[in-house]
């Protein structure tokens, strides 16, 4: 429950405000609590009509009404007073003496008995009837009413809005063509059934976030025409304990009623991991019971009711074996990000409401966006539009698309005056990244370089390879190294001292030397084996993911090999200071290069690339943090 400790506490103190306010109105809310001295001085004037005592405290009534002892508004004629015990006075005589009705018992008993029940139980009662509100309200988790009622889970089915068709979905044509199947099943079940061919139960789509698998699942339902009931995995989790599992019945039962019908459940990591793995903290139950429900479910279809589950994740590795047995999510489609055909595609789509100007040519931008997925290509045509509306534009053309390319790949303009000393050191800093990665052969051609400070970075070095790539070489990560430590390493070369500038630079370099040594088989000493696992985090939940002495291998091999990357830089750029200079110049006068000047004003030959290497969704260091 968002906020439940927030909500609690505040229902506590208006709870006991209200308990408070009952008592003083059924209470002694008109009584005026005076001094003795002041009680006698009435009692002598004649002043008392009649009191009520129990022990040595009084409560009585006035006569006439007297102005209030502490100087407060108005008058009395109700009080309340304590007799002190040493007070040797005859009271009773004086009492008498005055004609003053004395009765000993206290008022409070003189109500009825209901209505001192009511009071002493009021806030208890309150209090039950809250916390009965509040549990009913968790019970009914999402979609519930204001009074717990729950909403059974709601089929978007094809009347609701436009629906989502395979034309949606572009450049992983090859994903389409294993989903087409199952679209096929779900519109002719009847045809599969007479022939005795059972389709999967369940269809895991994994791949990065962005790559269009919850599109997918949306398009399969809507290419088929059927209902598609969606929950995100983590909706489960957040409710009470024992409702995720009813909730997963529910669900289930309910696309049964409306079959053929798709459950499509979004992020399954959050209840598929391996159980008895991470977690740790409470919820791991809740988690586990869920999990179970979705298995028995899934185990419970003969395979011809025709409901099909679609789960979505980012993270196939840490998913529970048991998902993956035979007849559960037995088909698993890999989403990758799109290659270059791909992306002109995917951006087609996103530009089909969007007018363009004559210039504009996606294919071109297709090919400078390498690494990039159809959620971040998605963006990229919004900014570009947003930047035409700014403009007053009627079109989005050229400049708008690569002022929006610029923005996504290196990260807004930040309003920062720097001082000139600082753009100073940052200049020599993006220089000797540049340079560098002009000069590493194989490396990613440099596309831009700039000291205007952008996102959380005071200047920014691109590099793109010229086309995709799917593995690397020893010698280009050899050189993503020597590149990223180039700032450093320039800053060490002209001004003889580091910053804590050369943050990020430093994260990527350990990332990659780690991954050189401990994964990727390219140390001699570690051995052509995996030491360090792929998942950072898996490391802590499952223990040592090697011997130690291959960890403490791995650690020295990644640090000779960091410490040899950046003899070589500072040897570079010591031996190419003219170079440098030159650059560090340019980019102070200019404050932004693009490929053809950096290349220029450093003097190194553009090659022309032929070589093929792997893709990094882009050599970009953000830097200077
Ligand atoms: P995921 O679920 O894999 O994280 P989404 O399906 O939520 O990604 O994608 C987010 C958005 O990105 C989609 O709504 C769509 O606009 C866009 N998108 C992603 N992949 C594609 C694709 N292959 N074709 C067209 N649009 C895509
Ligand atoms: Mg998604
Ligand atoms: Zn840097």
């Amino acid at each position: 429950m968002p906020g439940g400790w927030g909500g609690l506490v505040l229902t506590a103190l208006v709870v006991f405000l209200i308990s408070d306010l009952l008592l003083s109105f059924f209470g002694n809310e008109a009584t005026t609590t005076i001094s003795y001295t002041e009680f006698n001085n009435q009692l002598n004037k004649g002043n008392i009509t009649k009191i009520y005592s129990k022990g040595d405290s009084i409560e009585g009534t006035l006569k006439s009404a007297q102005p209030k002892p502490d100087g407060g508004k108005g008058d009395y004629t109700e009080f309340d007073t304590q007799r002190p015990s040493f007070a040797g006075d005859n009271l009773w005589a004086t009492l008498q003496q005055h004609g003053v009705e004395v009765t000993a018992t206290s008022p409070v008993q003189q109500r009825s008995f209901l209505t001192n029940l009511l009071i002493s139980l009021a806030p208890m009662l309150l209090l039950i009837f809250i916390w009965v509100l509040l549990a009913r309200r968790m019970a009914g988790g999402l979609g519930a009413g204001p009074l717990g009622r729950k909403a059974p889970p709601k089929p978007v089915t094809a009347e609701q809005g436009k629906r989502t068709t395979f034309a949606d979905v572009a450049g992983i044509d090859e994903v389409e063509a294993e989903l087409t199947e199952v679209v096929d099943y779900l519109k002719n079940p009847d045809q599969y059934r007479r022939l005795g061919a059972k389709m999967p139960r369940g269809v895991l789509l994994s791949g990065p976030p962005g790559t269009g698998k919850t599109l997918l699942a949306r398009a399969v339902a809507g290419e088929a025409d059927v209902p598609f009931f969606s929950a995100s995995a983590s909706e489960f989790i957040e409710m009470i304990v024992g409702v995720g599992a009813s909730r997963v019945r529910e669900l289930f039962a309910e696309a049964r009623k409306v079959a053929p019908a798709i459950i499509f459940i979004d992020e399954i990591d959050t209840i598929g991991r391996q159980r008895g793995a991470g977690g740790g903290m409470g919820g791991h139950d809740e988690r586990e019971q869920t999990l179970n429900q979705i298995l028995t479910e899934m185990d419970g279809f003969t395979g011809s009711e025709g409901v099909i589950v679609i789960a979505a994740t980012n993270r196939a590795d840490v998913l529970d074996p048991a998902l993956l047995r035979p007849g559960r999510f037995d088909r698993r489609i890999t989403v990758s990000p799109p290659d270059r055909e791909g992306r002109a595609a995917i951006l087609r789509i996103h530009t089909r409401a969007v007018p363009l100007a004559g210039g504009a040519d996606l294919n071109q931008l297709a090919k400078v966006t390498p690494g990039m997925t159809g959620a971040e290509l998605a963006n990229l045509v919004n900014e570009a539009a947003l930047l035409a509306v700014k403009r007053k534009q009627d079109t989005v053309n050229e400049r708008d698309l690569s002022d929006a390319l610029e923005k996504v790949q290196l990260g807004a303009v930040r309003p920062l005056v720097m001082p000139q000393e600082e753009r100073e050191r940052t200049a020599y800093h993006e220089s000797g990244h540049a340079l560098l990665g002009m000069l590493q052969p194989g490396a990613d051609p440099v596309r831009k370089i700039t000291i205007v400070p952008r996102g959380r970075a005071l200047g920014v070095t691109l590099s793109t390879p010229e086309n995709d790539r799917y593995s690397y070489t020893e010698p280009y990560l050899r050189g993503r190294i020597i590149g990223a430590l180039g700032g450093m390493a320039a800053e060490q070369v002209v001004y003889g001292v580091i910053t804590t500038g050369a943050e990020s630079d430093l994260e990527q370099v350990t990332s990659i030397a780690r991954g050189m040594a401990g994964r990727w088989g390219m140390s001699e000493r570690v051995g052509r084996l995996t030491a360090v696992p792929a998942d950072a985090q898996g490391a802590g939940t499952y223990g040592l993911s090697a011997a130690p002495t291959t960890l403490d291998a791995v650690d020295e091999e990644a640090r000779r090999i960091v410490a040899e990357c950046y003899e070589d830089a500072v040897r570079l750029l010591t031996e190419q200071r003219h170079r440098l200079d030159a650059l560090a110049a340019a980019l102070l006068e200019a404050e932004t290069l693009d490929e053809e000047q950096a290349y220029r004003a450093a003097g190194v030959p553009r090659k022309t690339s032929e070589e093929d290497g792997p893709d990094a969704s882009g050599g970009k260091s953000i830097d200077r943090a």
